[in-house]
């Protein structure tokens, strides 16, 4: 027997509808790659939306149809979020970090037929034009009067978004149609091999969006003034611009701007309460704090800083609880995942417990959401306990996690059992706490045992002196493998080798102690805001141990 409820198909357009019928006053705010701070309303982001909504139908685009875009965050960014999945396009958000080579595949393996690019990249478009043989129509995200010239974009294919997209009706009925048809697509950054696509629906799109809202998952509602630094090409921002509309929450978008002091500026002025963004932007605001320590970060009123995308160093979980006033928080998942699995916050019974133990809650990357089914496996793919002690690969499976690749690429995926390999190791505790040990890639063998890199880093990470750091393994002839740490100091401080080492000693066992340590002027980063491990990995390959006993 079915049940009598209506069977309305969960749609992407719903959201920017809700948005602007209940919170159409609450504000979006954008610093511009052009410069200025643009204040929009999410009534607005609706009319905008269905303006790109309109401006597509001109151009032909069908359901299913992709359009790329090569931006920032921004109001254009998010009404193109709404307006292109809304109209039953897909919305494919192209990682401008990557080489262009791969951005000129991933555009040619999605068959994106329309380009809407920032003018920051305007250069790069003007490089590629001749390669993307599928894109129609380049828009570019601005003006009249910062219009790029494009000599290599025929006539009248290169359009101006405030022509183009303003010139149009804000009227646009949205279509229904099923909703496990495809509404995004995100490619993974490739580290190895060429990117690989992931294909949302607006199903799992939905559902994802639903989950995150919850106080026990990020808690985004109408209160909410939520720093947007994740980027929107970085698996849907996080699908924070969905739950945003969802509640009604006030988006505050730095664009281009990271550096420290943009970002301190705009979170004061905008009485920023949340934040989302890698580990290395939060670094960067740090050091900007470090040259004016005239500053008082509480006035902030930052209630909670959220992380994700790498592990999150019990220094800053220290620095944003003392210098902010502010929790910590970090989310574990990827691409593949939408990307949210796993979320690090503190259940009831902690209560009680001082703040140093708390933090080392807060260092785990947290429990499961509803939705998202975990296993750990050995070698051989059996389920290992989850006593926080035994480690082994993290297999995912629920409705917003990759059943595969876009045109099969990488092949078959899942399991017997539905499950999608993460290639991230981890144990799990008997509260469900997931801690990460490493990404499989990243593991070091020490004569049979592993060592933590992520534990490692975190550990040099508390010396006063160090602002980045990185853990990888160098080839060793008795015990395979050793660890090599490579830091970064802080501006203005100093440290030795010895210094480091000698720290280390008083909180890590004797054999996980790095052999060496060499310090750099910066660390190599993935298109994502990560340290380039596998760079380091080739660039040290051939370094000399101190101590080869
Ligand atoms: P990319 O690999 O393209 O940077 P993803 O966002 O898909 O983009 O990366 C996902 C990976 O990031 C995970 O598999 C995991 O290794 C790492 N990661 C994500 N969140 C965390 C976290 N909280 N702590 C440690 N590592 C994390």
């Amino acid at each position: 027997m079915f049940g009598l409820m209506q069977d309305r198909p969960l749609m992407i357009s719903s959201l920017i509808e809700h948005a602007a019928a209940f919170h159409g006053d609450t504000e979006i705010v954008s610093r511009l790659p052009e410069g200025p701070v643009r204040r929009t309303t999410w009534r607005e982001i609706n009319e905008h939306s269905k303006q790109v909504a309109n401006a597509l139908a001109e151009l032909g685009i069908e359901q299913g149809d992709r359009v790329a875009t090569l931006a920032w965050n921004s109001d254009r960014h998010l009404a193109l979020y709404f307006g292109v999945s809304g109209s039953g396009a897909v919305m494919h958000t192209v990682n401008p970090r990557l080489f262009p080579e791969q951005i000129a595949y991933i555009v040619n393996h999605a068959e994106d037929r329309v380009l809407f690019f920032d003018i920051t990249f305007a250069p790069l478009v003007a490089q590629l034009a001749g390669e993307l043989g599928t894109v129609e129509t380049f828009v570019a995200m601005t003006d009249r009067d910062h219009m790029p010239d494009i000599p290599q974009i025929p006539d009248g294919r290169l359009r101006c978004w405030d022509d183009f997209i303003g010139g149009q009706s804000t009227a646009f009925d949205w279509p229904e149609f099923d909703e496990r048809s495809a509404s995004s697509l995100c490619y993974t950054s490739g580290t190895t091999g060429n990117p690989k696509g992931v294909l949302y629906s607006h199903r799992s799109t939905m559902l994802h969006t639903l989950m995150i809202a919850a106080r026990d998952a990020i808690d985004i509602h109408s209160g909410s003034v939520i720093l947007l630094v994740v980027p929107m090409f970085h698996a849907n921002a996080w699908g924070t611009p969905y739950t945003a509309a969802m509640v009604g929450a006030k988006l505050v978008m730095p664009g281009p701007h990271l550096d420290g002091q943009s970002v301190y500026e705009l979170m004061k002025a905008e009485g920023v309460n949340q934040s989302q963004g890698v580990p290395t932007v939060w670094m960067m605001l740090f050091s900007y704090l470090d040259e004016h320590p005239e500053i008082d970060a509480h006035e902030l009123g930052l209630r909670v800083a959220g992380t994700g995308g790498a592990a999150l160093p019990l220094s800053m979980i220290e620095r944003f609880h003392r210098d902010f006033g502010a929790e910590s928080m970090q989310g574990w998942g990827m691409t593949e995942t939408s990307p949210l699995c796993v979320v690090g916050r503190l259940l009831p019974k902690h209560e009680g417990l001082s703040d140093a133990e708390k933090n080392q809650i807060r260092l785990k990357q947290g429990r499961g959401v509803w939705g998202v089914d975990l296993k750990i496996v050995d070698d051989d793919g059996n389920r290992l306990p989850w006593d926080g002690k035994a480690f082994g690969e993290v297999w995912v499976r629920g409705p917003w996690i990759a059943s595969g690749y876009f045109r099969g690429e990488g092949g078959e995926k899942l399991d017997a059992e539905g499950f999608f390999p993460t290639g991230d190791v981890a144990t799990i505790d008997p509260d469900g706490y997931l801690q990460l040990v490493d990404r499989a890639k990243d593991v070091i063998k020490s004569g049979g045992e592993w060592v933590s890199s992520i534990d490692l880093e975190n550990a040099a990470l508390g010396h006063p002196a160090v602002a980045e750091a990185a853990v990888i393994g160098v080839p060793h002839p008795k015990w395979q493998e050793r660890p090599l740490l490579i830091v970064v100091l802080r501006k203005g401080h100093h440290a030795t080798r010895e210094d480091i080492l000698e720290y280390l000693a008083g909180e890590v066992v004797k054999w996980w102690l790095p052999d060496d340590v060499v310090f750099v002027d910066e660390l190599p980063h993935t298109a994502t805001g990560k340290v380039l491990k596998l760079k380091l990995r080739e660039q040290y390959r051939d370094h000399r141990l101190s101590q080869p006993e």
